[in-house]
């Protein structure tokens, strides 16, 4: 595809944090935006796009009018469906193969184990019987994860060895599911890298993510780990990005096992959560790259310019659903950026915003994030 030149217009498959961070990079630029989403009117990104289709994904005439009114299309999230990517009559980026992988854990881990990279031993389940045979052949703890729709740790069973797996399969309430042997792990990472149309490859500075209750809750970079560690988790992220034959932004997810290896855990077809303080603390944002890439322009240099902190903030946050907040801690610290969503119903767990810190090295920025979260949280309650 020849590069697209300012006033063209980038179509978004959904409608979340993802995409309005997308929209407001493609508009830096000179693109124009128009939101394909199945939610109702009125999400984050199509408040700050220039047009917005909400409807089913099985709407023909819908996604008609949609790739109408695109000169290409993307996705903020790999649960569009791969036969709506496919009906679009225009370019679609990244591929639809890639989503297609990527939204499914037994397609994700398949391609994972035929291209060698390296990753948990897992095993497809689909009954109580493939279930009995892979916690044998694994042996002790492991996750059983779906094969569709998980995120967050949603759709996950920890298992520590020895369930009846009828009882657990039964229970578990899913079609298809993959067991994964335990992993255990020093730190968990992500690479988040871009790729354009010509092959050409880039990737930001390893990030450090720290979860709590399963959600991502700090992300620094750079990653406390090995240049040796770095360069080895940069290395297997170009060859995800490769053999997907990918074009945009992308995250991969990784452990760095007790015993010293990377090993990659899932990946992320667009903009990852982990990637967001490439907005404050980078030459180039991730949405930017996904923007440049998709529209047929090389990726940008990945350079980061300040060590940082990512907070993410969740709607445990606000004293109640919808309740204004005070966010003077945020706007008068000297090295906090503040980022809001748009987004109305402050729940548990939901992601309403985020906050980059920025510091002389990763470990103050982190410092910063857990100290700003602690003043946040005490004005909570
Ligand atoms: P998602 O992010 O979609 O919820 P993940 O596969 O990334 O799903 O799992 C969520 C978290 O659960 C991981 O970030 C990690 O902390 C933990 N986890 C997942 N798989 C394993 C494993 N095989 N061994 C140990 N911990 C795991
Ligand atoms: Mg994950």
């Amino acid at each position: 595809m020849k590069p697209l030149q300012p006033g063209a217009t980038l179509g978004i498959a959904g409608g979340g944090q993802l995409g309005r961070m997308t929209a407001i990079a493609a508009r830096r630029m000179g693109y124009r935006t128009i939101i394909f989403t199945d939610e109702r009117p009125g999400c984050p990104a199509a408040q700050v796009a220039d047009g917005e289709i909400s409807s089913s994904w099985y709407d023909q005439a819908a996604r008609e009018k949609f790739a109408s009114q695109c000169d290409v299309v993307t996705v903020e999230f790999e649960n569009v469906p791969a036969a709506f990517l496919r009906g679009l009559n225009v370019p679609v980026f990244p591929p639809p193969a890639a989503v297609e992988i990527c939204q499914n854990r037994e397609r994700e881990k398949t391609f994972l184990r035929q291209h060698s990279i390296p990753h948990a031993e897992f095993r497809v389940v689909t009954d109580p019987e493939t279930l009995a045979a892979a916690q044998k052949e694994l042996g002790g703890a492991g996750v059983l994860k779906t094969a569709d729709f998980g995120y967050d740790g949603k759709g996950q069973k920890r298992l520590h060895g020895g369930e009846n797996a009828a009882e657990v399969w039964a229970a578990f309430n899913a079609p298809r599911a993959v067991l994964e042997q335990w992993v255990d792990f020093d730190l968990e990472i992500s690479v988040v890298c871009a790729r354009g149309q010509d092959g050409t490859f880039a990737h930001f500075p390893v990030c450090e993510n720290i979860h709590t209750n399963h959600i991502l809750d700090i992300s620094i970079a750079p990653a406390r780990i090995s240049a040796e560690l770095a360069a080895e988790a940069a290395a297997l992220a170009k060859r995800v990005a490769e053999a997907l034959n990918y074009v945009g932004t992308l995250a991969v997810e990784l452990f760095v096992t007790r015993d010293g290896r990377v090993i990659v855990n899932e990946l992320a077809p667009r903009p990852h959560n982990s990637g967001h303080h490439t907005l404050d603390a980078c030459a180039v944002s991730q949405f930017e790259q996904h923007v440049l890439c998709v529209c047929g322009w090389p990726p940008a240099a990945a350079t980061q310019h300040a060590p940082s902190a990512m907070l993410n903030l969740l709607g445990d946050l606000w004293p109640a659903e919808d309740a204004p907040r005070d966010w003077s801690a945020v706007l008068q610290h000297p090295r906090a950026r503040f980022h809001l969503y748009g987004k109305k119903g402050a729940k548990r767990g939901r992601k309403m915003g985020h906050i980059t810190l920025t510091a002389d090295t990763a470990e103050e920025a982190l410092a910063e994030a857990k100290a700003l979260k602690e003043t946040l949280a005490a004005g909570s309650r």
